[in-house]
């Protein structure tokens, strides 16, 4: 009888998932049923960027073209949200339609976290994960006076971007005293903070948002643990995210996501879970790591599709190296790799120019970059970490020199 596989979530994880199952063999039937009312997956790192903005239509980020879908077999469900699952009948609960599966993906993805008080504000306050969040920000874009933004993240400060750009002025309130305290080092931190202030962003480090201020219903300010309070119709919550857990109440969690083993089993039988709602072991974090990128839930995805199609040497995600871009004015910051503290740093390029990287070295080796409009370095170093190349320090400095070109040679074998 032919199998079913029925993918919970359709965006870069899901959909990524249906595509390896059909290239690895998978002659069953496919479901992927998203409780979103877009019609198309789309790309979401567009939401925060080109699609916030306006440079590009719902259309122009569709992950796939309908054709995708009805070529390689795959049912596409829109508007419909998984509810209820019961693991030993193998069947998913979906409005009034109780579905059996052979196996179930869930890629169920993220929801942004919310500020205390949040329920009883209907108009000022958002967030932004979907595509109906994006439509509902971009329509302040030209009409807000002042939009405030809670977290200095990459969602946060791309908002910052596109608003100040368009003439709003705009609030970060971030509790660390460095912008992406986590994510960047302070070689690139620094800059991108002179680069907002630059543009006119007021960015206030080392404050936390306290209190939400409103009227009925209708936010009317925010407070701050200065006790400051700023005046404003719009704010948006850029706190971070959690992974959606609620379908599978009784699978082993780790570190806020679905345990998952290299290849994305979870702990309950014919249950899988991929993208942002899982987490798994990663070389490069140096153990369990839930990690919300593109790169880690296609990655992930692949491993998924391919081991579920019966290919039992395919390589696990868990050896994938974590890489993340993100878009802010005209800079294009792309990450490869996790800051390493005590790491060697080595500069290439010039800061002040707007085009340089920033290298974790430990010895002759690279563990991360962060390389802000230097595509050619992200690219090579994706590579040369993965492989645990040498490099020649001297070479290293010269950002004329392409950094596969500052290799030590490897003795012949
Ligand atoms: C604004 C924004 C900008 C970003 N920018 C970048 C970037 O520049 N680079 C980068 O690498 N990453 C970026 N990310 C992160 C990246 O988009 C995520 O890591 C990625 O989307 C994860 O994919 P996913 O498929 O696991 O989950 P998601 O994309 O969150 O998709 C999960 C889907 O499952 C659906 N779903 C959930 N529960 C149910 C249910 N019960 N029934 C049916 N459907 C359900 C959800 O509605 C959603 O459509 C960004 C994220 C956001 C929100």
């Amino acid at each position: 009888m032919t199998k079913h596989t029925l993918i919970v979530g359709a965006s870069h994880a899901g959909v990524t998932a249906a595509e390896a199952l059909r290239r690895n063999g998978f002659d069953g039937a496919i479901t992927l049923l998203s409780a979103e009312a877009c019609p198309l997956p789309y790309h979401r790192p567009p939401l925060s960027k080109a699609y916030l903005s306006g440079e590009k239509s719902a259309q122009q980020i569709a992950l796939r073209g309908a054709t995708f879908y009805e070529d390689n077999a795959i049912i596409l469900r829109h508007g419909l949200r998984a509810e209820g699952l019961d693991p030993r009948a193998r069947t998913l609960t979906a409005g009034d339609e109780v579905i059996p599966y052979d196996d179930l993906i869930l890629a169920t993805g993220a929801r942004p976290r919310l500020l205390p008080g949040s329920e009883q504000i209907r108009t000022g306050l958002h967030r932004l994960r979907d595509l109906a969040d994006a439509d509902a920000l971009a329509r302040r874009r030209d009409s807000a006076s002042r939009l405030v933004i809670a977290g200095g993240g990459f969602i946060g400060l791309e908002v910052a971007a596109t608003f100040v750009k368009r003439g709003v002025e705009v609030i970060v309130v971030e509790p660390q005293t460095s912008l992406l305290a986590r994510a960047l080092p302070a070689e690139v931190s620094a800059p991108l903070l002179a680069l907002h202030r630059a543009a006119g962003v007021e960015i206030r480090l080392g404050t936390t948002l306290t209190r939400l201020i409103h009227s009925n219903g209708r936010l009317t300010g925010v407070e701050l643990s200065d006790g400051t309070q700023i005046a404003t119709d719009d704010l948006l919550v850029g706190i971070g995210s959690q992974a959606r857990l609620e379908l599978a109440p009784g699978a082993e969690t780790r570190l806020g996501g679905f345990a998952v083993d290299s290849h994305g089993r979870t702990s309950l039988p014919h249950v899988w879970a991929i993208g942002d709602c899982a987490t798994q072991d990663n070389r490069f974090a140096g153990g369990p790591a839930r990690i919300e990128s593109v790169q880690a839930a296609t990655d992930q995805a692949r491993a998924t599709g391919a081991a579920l199609a019966g290919k039992t040497d395919a390589p696990p995600a868990a050896e994938a190296l974590p890489w993340f871009w993100s878009d802010q004015y005209d800079w294009k910051l792309q990450m490869a790799g996790f800051i390493q503290p005590g790491a060697e740093v080595v500069l290439r390029g010039d800061p002040a120019a707007g085009a340089f990287s920033v290298l974790h070295m430990r010895g002759a080796r690279l563990c991360a970059t962060f390389s802000v409009n230097r595509a050619g370095d992200h690219i090579h170093a994706r590579k040369l970490i993965a492989s645990g190349a040498r490099f020649d320090a001297a070479a290293l400095t010269d950002a004329a020199t392409p950094l596969n070109k500052c290799l030590i040679p490897e003795p012949a074998a």
